[in-house]
């Protein structure tokens, strides 16, 4: 039977969203799928951003793929084909290149077009015991993808002042996801990131953050880290390259968190 949104399916598939650039989607993403993956799970991470970031994080050359999400989203290959393992034990790659930014306007002539990426991965969500999705910093049809594949959005949203603007238009869509393609969708976690617990700005997001979201913003702030910044230059997730890092730390922290709550 085909499921929607991961329908009946015990895999948990989280998409990494926020149309804010620069936030710490990406950061989050690969430091998050590593961590699980060095907890034994089998972990998936699909690039869905063209600036293939997830991609370059984890190490994963960009010349000589066989196939990318480019190719899954048009059809020329099935994802089983496009994955590909990583440096890092249990963790895979769906990758990105900037030809992705040509499945956009592909997807937008197809019926269903919402729903190719869900579909897509149907075959794969019982070869992992996690998938994590990479979004891009906008609402278009890549990230309306990954939230229709996913049951649950984690927002990260950087600790300064406009860290909130434009998270009602991403509620909105989320809702609207929930209840036109995929009832399972639920916001999973909000995180903070770039946390610096000296500023008076953090904390007013902080307690701004807490007092609307309760329960769903994480306990653990992911705090301003240039090592977290420096890692993907070597292709390694931080947590991998500087493991006793704060913010590896504060990542390891989050992540137990994560488990928790799946
Ligand atoms: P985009 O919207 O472009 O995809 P993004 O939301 O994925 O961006 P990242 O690429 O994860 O954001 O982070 C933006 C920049 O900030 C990167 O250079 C990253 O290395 C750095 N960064 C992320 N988190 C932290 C942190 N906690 N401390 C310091 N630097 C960070
Ligand atoms: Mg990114």
């Amino acid at each position: 039977m085909y499921r929607v949104g991961g329908y009946n399916s015990p895999v948990p598939v989280w998409a990494v969203v926020n149309q804010k650039g620069g936030v710490g989607k990406t950061t989050t993403a690969v430091n998050l799928a590593a961590l699980l993956a060095r907890k034994g799970k089998r972990v998936l991470l699909v690039d869905a951003d063209p600036q293939g970031n997830a991609t370059t994080g984890v190490g994963v050359g960009k010349t000589g793929l066989k196939a990318t999400l480019y190719e899954v989203l048009t059809d020329s290959a099935c994802a089983q084909d496009a994955v590909v393992p990583t440096a890092i034990e249990n963790l895979y790659l769906l990758p990105s290149t900037l030809d992705l930014a040509g499945a956009e306007p592909a997807l937008l002539g197809q019926v269903g077009r919402e729903s190719v990426l869900d579909e897509a991965l149907q075959p794969l969500r019982d070869d992992y015991d996690w998938i994590l999705i990479d979004a891009p910093p906008s609402l278009g049809v890549l990230t309306i993808n990954a939230l229709a594949a996913a049951d649950a959005a984690l927002i990260p949203l950087q600790c300064e002042f406009y860290a909130l603007e434009g998270l009602t238009q991403l509620l909105k869509t989320i809702e609207l996801i929930r209840r036109r393609i995929n009832p399972r969708l639920r916001v999973a976690k909000v995180l903070l990131t770039m946390f610096d617990s000296r500023s008076r700005l953090s904390q007013q997001v902080e307690t701004e953050v807490r007092n609307f979201f309760g329960e769903t913003a994480a306990k653990t702030p992911i705090p301003r880290n240039v090592r977290l910044s420096e890692a993907p230059g070597f292709g390694q997730p931080a947590v991998v390259r500087y493991p006793k890092c704060k913010g590896s730390l504060a990542y390891a922290e989050f992540m137990e968190e994560v488990l928790n709550s799946a």
